[in-house]
């Protein structure tokens, strides 16, 4: 199958619609990663996802919605809660949790009883689901594995030949996955099951908020999780990643000094002194971070890096989702000095 990238027009809209419509799955731009797409009520169309993608089974898709009615026609309760978030996150990047209804398939929601919601922050995706009039169901557009795709570049390195279309609206902004949450204690309070743009900090001021142990650990093998997509091993470029976290910049500095090789890189903040060997800076703040993190794993890919050492992030604010994503790109391999 030949992979058009084209640029979102109008006619570029309605021909993905059509495709979608068809039952095929398309390449979209969101605010956080790009998506692969297809009708959410489609069990066939979501079946094409799992396999462009490789994809587990049971790791469930977050299906993206226009409009309330969309979310109402989805899911059999809609707690106040959500509703309050929905007005103040929505759209943007933060998904909900709910029990589904029957038009949402098992194949959609991985065989759960509950489905993942978003409305996401993109005019060209937004006027796509209206076009369709049905939610879109779209997991991260890359390789089961590999780093997610910011990029409609990004996308096509790993989706040509497997999908007709990808809409290339440019670098994402956020460039971390949205916060997934769901509701505990009757629908009163959340959980973040797996942390974003949407900070912790930011929920607290409506509700009660505690944070999944999974976050930050390796779950047991054969534990029972919330989330399925703690499972899996993600966002791993070829590279060896390891976390290094410290406050010390000259300890910093002399660890990495100690690993000078052709094949080994830093990756840094971008600002610190006396680093001698090669570098790759992935910015001072943690937005920063988020938006370059994916497309930095890419780019240890493209250099042929062998071991890269990661400078660990600040764990508060965006830097838990970026840290969460190093941790599973590093296989929980981190490093205090
Ligand atoms: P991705 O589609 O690659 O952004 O991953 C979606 C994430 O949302 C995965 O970690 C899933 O495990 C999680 N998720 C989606 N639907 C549900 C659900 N119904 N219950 C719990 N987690 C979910
Ligand atoms: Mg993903």
């Amino acid at each position: 199958m030949e992979t058009e990238v084209l640029k979102p027009s109008i006619e570029v809209l309605k021909k993905a619609a059509e495709l979608i419509k068809r039952g095929e799955v398309v390449g979209i731009p969101t605010e956080t990663v790009y998506g692969l797409a297809a009708n959410a009520y489609d069990s066939k169309a979501c079946a094409k996802i799992f396999e462009a993608k490789g994809r587990p089974q049971d790791n469930p898709l977050i299906i993206h919605i226009s409009s309330l009615d969309m979310l109402r026609n989805s899911v059999r309760e809609i707690p106040p809660l959500a509703l309050t978030l929905a007005d103040n996150f929505w759209s943007g990047p933060l998904t909900m949790i709910f029990p589904k209804k029957d038009i949402v398939p098992d194949t959609t929601s991985g065989g759960l009883d509950t489905v993942a919601v978003r409305m996401p922050d993109n005019e060209d995706t937004l006027n796509l689901i209206e076009m369709c009039g049905f939610p879109l169901a779209a997991p991260s557009a890359n390789l089961s594995g590999s780093p997610s795709p910011t990029s409609a570049d990004h996308v096509y390195n790993d989706m040509k030949g497997r999908i007709p279309l990808i809409i290339d609206g440019g670098e994402c902004e956020k460039g971390v996955e949205s916060t997934v949450i769901c509701f505990t204690d009757n629908g009163t309070a959340v959980k973040i099951l797996r942390p974003g743009a949407v900070t912790e900090e930011m929920l607290s001021q409506f509700c009660k908020v505690e944070t999944d142990k999974n976050v930050f650990a390796k779950p047991q093998e054969n534990e029972k999780v919330i989330s399925p997509g703690v499972k899996y091993k993600h966002y791993s470029p070829k590279a060896e990643i390891i976390i290094i976290e410290t406050d010390d910049e000259k300890a910093l500095a002399e660890f990495l000094n100690s690993k000078k090789q052709e094949n080994v890189y830093g990756v840094i903040f971008g600002n610190e002194q006396g680093i001698e060997i090669n570098t790759l800076s992935y910015g001072i703040t943690a937005e920063e971070q988020a938006h370059n993190l994916f497309a930095l794993l890419r780019r240890t890919d493209e250099l042929g890096v062998k071991t890269a050492y990661v400078r660990c992030p600040e764990k508060n604010g965006v830097g838990t989702a970026v840290f969460n994503r190093l941790l599973r790109a590093a296989a929980f391999n981190i490093i205090k000095i």
